[in-house]
């Protein structure tokens, strides 16, 4: 007998015959003697459908009122979930964020979890009731609801897991696993049976969206064994874990793509200490999160400083780079929107030369031009044109034979 924490996306709780199929399986894992706790996500594509409600009726979006928002799709969700187990005669009750314990700051839009006071999740367990969580919300030290982000409903069940000290956490969804890259570009893709926190780590980083970044953080932080799969056909999808024996035989577990991000370039910057200081610290202070970054070889005195930045953030960003231009000297900032960042990841490049040679090669050999390079311990990103994204997936996932993987 285990207790699960089991947690479905929009798209698996994305209609009444989904729900329905959702309470099957929970009845499923009763009958084996599994212990569940639900965690739900919005009905298919409402939280976007909320936001643009919002944006329709409002300028400025007060926080407070957005979350109180955005968490009503969970609501329904949850509500709707635990009526289908009543009439499989699963006893079942449903629970807000607040309701279920968790408690946050309250920085509205992006909640970070402070405590979770699970006491009455467990007393429900206890008595033998599925309950049914609402994923992505808390109440905030402030007595106000709160949402902890698009993806926030990974972490809530992560959490809960956590605090619940679970067997596991199921986090179920519209594909079977983790796959060597997005499966929507590459239909060759293949799922992984096994993958590390840090390689995940490093994909999610890298633009993979599932499961959201900081479910993973928390996860590994707190050792929750992690189980990414389908609430489709219910087949053991694939398993985070801390390390493995064979991990490092693979030298590229996964091709990571990511096209949320812009570029901005200072060009004709003095070269001299203290600019890029400078420049950075407005951005940091200004709550800009910058992910790459060049500076080119100065010529006659001056040079170029490119980074990237999501583009939820650029104006942000640009309103700082021009206000410094003036105060440095700076000739002018320019912005590019339309580029992608494509990234190689895995662990058995930290003892293999040539992985990066690699990728350069077979880039050029496909026409792709690189605009910038970034690395880690496990990981290579280049930062190209946004319509060349998909071909740079595809042919990177051939030459490292991605298809031919059985990790
Ligand atoms: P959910 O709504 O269930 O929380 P998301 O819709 O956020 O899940 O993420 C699941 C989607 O992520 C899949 O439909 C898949 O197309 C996409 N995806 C992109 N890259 C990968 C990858 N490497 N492995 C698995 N899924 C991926
Ligand atoms: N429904 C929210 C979103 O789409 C939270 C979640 O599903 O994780 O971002
Ligand atoms: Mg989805």
């Amino acid at each position: 007998m285990a207790l699960l924490v089991q947690k479905f996306g929009g798209t698996s709780v994305g209609d009444p015959e989904r729900i329905r199929e959702v309470a099957d399986h929970v009845v499923r894992c009763r009958k084996r003697g599994d212990e569940v706790v639900l965690v739900v996500s919005a009905m298919g594509k409402e939280t976007d459908e909320l936001l643009r409600l919002a944006g329709d009726v409002s300028a400025n979006r007060p926080g407070r009122e957005m979350d109180m928002l955005i968490t009503a799709g969970e609501r329904k969700a949850i509500a709707l979930v635990s009526m289908a187990l009543h009439d499989r005669g699963v006893p079942s009750e449903s629970y807000t964020g607040s309701q279920a314990g968790f408690v946050t700051d309250t920085n509205h839009g992006n909640a970070k979890i402070v405590d979770v006071r699970a006491d009455r999740i467990r007393t429900a367990l206890d008595a033998g009731r599925v309950p049914v969580v609402a994923g992505a919300q808390g109440v905030s030290t402030d007595n106000d609801v709160t949402f902890l982000g698009r993806g926030g409903s990974d972490t809530t069940a992560v959490a809960l897991a956590r605090a619940l000290d679970a067997d596991a956490c199921e986090l179920y969804t519209d594909v079977t696993g983790v796959f060597t890259t997005d499966p929507r570009i590459v239909p060759t893709a293949r799922r992984m049976h096994r993958i590390t926190f840090d390689e995940m780590l490093e994909m999610t980083a890298a633009g993979c969206p599932k499961p959201a970044m900081r479910s993973v953080e928390y996860a590994h932080r707190h050792h929750v064994p992690l189980h990414v799969r389908s609430a489709f056909t219910w087949e053991p999808g694939t398993w985070v874990i801390e390390e493995g024996p064979d991990m490092e035989a693979a030298l590229i577990r996964a091709v990571v793509h990511d096209l949320s991000e812009a570029k901005v370039t200072v060009s004709g910057v003095p070269d001299r200490p203290g600019v890029a200081g400078g420049l950075f610290r407005q951005l940091a202070d200004a709550d800009v999160n910058i992910d790459m970054i060049v500076q080119n070889v100065s010529e006659g005195g001056v040079t170029d400083i490119s980074f990237t930045v999501p583009h939820t953030q650029l104006d942000q960003a640009l309103a700082v780079c021009e206000e410094q231009a003036g105060t440095i000297g700076a000739q002018k900032v320019i912005t590019d929107h339309h580029i992608a960042k494509v990234s190689v990841v895995g662990a058995g490049m930290k003892s293999n030369p040539g992985v990066a040679a690699t990728m350069f090669e077979v880039l050029a050999a496909n026409g792709i031009n690189i605009e910038m390079i970034s690395t880690s311990a496990i990981r290579i990103s280049c930062v190209i044109a946004e319509d060349d994204a998909d071909r740079a997936v595809q042919v990177l996932h051939d030459a490292y034979e991605l298809d031919q993987t059985t990790f």
